[in-house]
């Protein structure tokens, strides 16, 4: 079952000519979330194909380079006819600003928009298999972050030992598989620990948002597989990250480690590196040994369960 993470915008507070303000789209099994949307996400969504099939976004906070792209989305999702409701977490006390933005210029869309707010360990969306969660995160305004965490998946059942002890292929390994006890003909028991593995964890990805370096985001998700972290600047420039409440790229790299995370993906790379982000990623290497990137807009991630061999 696919996740897959498009990275809509990439740049910081201010545009580049590669990067868009700050956008994520991710496909899990026909379901599509939308994490931010600055302005100009809408163009972002048509050039990279992702659809404008969103039941979800997910607003870390309120500052123009993450929100600007909801009128125009809206606007454009109503002249498609949309009907389907959608649902917006923004964080607590940003309820009647986003409102502003859902009606701007008087414009109401004709689709239900449902405007939820999170704080601080809310679960904003749970759904069959998964959960988003918030946590808090410290930047110079109400904001916070998300974590997409999948269940647990069923054990892997294990065919051969089941046909040795007796049970026939058949409805009877579901039964098992789904954790029930089966009776044999010859009146054995067969219970579904003798065949049934341990659960095996579902997949997650964590997104900071604009933030400095916070402990909750290492509480967030429990060793997720991806992490998508403020990058705003290079150590140079490591004052004005704790003044203008961003992190440097080696901030993010060392909650990573902290973490757990295999695979960090540096976000909203300041216009004032243009497109030099060495510094960035040589950096983040110095302290943390898994996978260190800084995604271009219109870069796909997919994030594979651990035992990749099955689902
Ligand atoms: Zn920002
Ligand atoms: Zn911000």
């Amino acid at each position: 079952m696919p996740l897959r993470v498009t990275f809509l915008g990439t740049a910081g507070a201010v545009p580049t000519t590669n990067r868009n303000p700050s956008g994520i789209h991710v496909a899990r099994e026909g379901e599509e979330l939308l994490f931010d949307a600055g302005e100009g996400t809408q163009r972002q969504m048509m050039r990279f194909g992702t659809g404008f099939s969103i039941s979800h976004l997910f607003v870390t906070h309120l500052h123009g380079d993450h929100v600007l792209g909801i009128p125009g989305l809206l606007q454009t999702m109503d002249f498609n006819d949309r009907e389907e409701s959608l649902a917006v977490h923004t964080p607590h006390g940003t309820r009647r600003q986003l409102k502003g933005l859902v009606n701007a210029l008087g414009n109401r869309p004709s689709f239900p928009v449902r405007i939820n707010e999170v704080g601080d360990g809310d679960v904003a969306y749970r759904a069959d298999e998964f959960e988003v969660r918030a946590f808090g995160t410290d930047h110079d305004t109400q904001s916070v972050g998300y974590a997409l965490v999948e269940d647990d998946r069923k054990g892997r059942f294990d065919r051969e030992h089941a046909e040795e002890l007796g049970v026939p292929v058949g409805p009877k390994f579901s039964k098992l598989h789904n954790g029930e006890p089966v009776e044999l003909e010859d009146g054995t028991v067969v219970d579904p620990e003798q065949v049934v593995g341990e659960p095996r964890p579902g997949r997650s990805l964590v997104y900071t948002g604009d933030t400095r370096p916070t402990v909750a985001t290492i509480e967030a998700a429990d060793e997720p597989d991806l992490l998508i972290h403020d990058a705003t600047f290079a150590e140079d420039r490591a004052d004005r990250a704790a003044k203008t409440a961003h992190s440097t790229a080696q901030q993010a790299a060392e909650i990573a480690n902290r973490a757990g995370t295999d695979r960090l993906a540096l976000m909203h790379i300041s216009s004032r590196y243009a497109g030099h982000t060495g510094d960035h990623l040589a950096e983040a290497r110095d302290v943390f040994d898994g996978e260190v990137f800084v995604p271009e807009d219109g870069d796909v991630i997919e994030l594979e369960y651990m035992d990749a061999d099955e689902t």
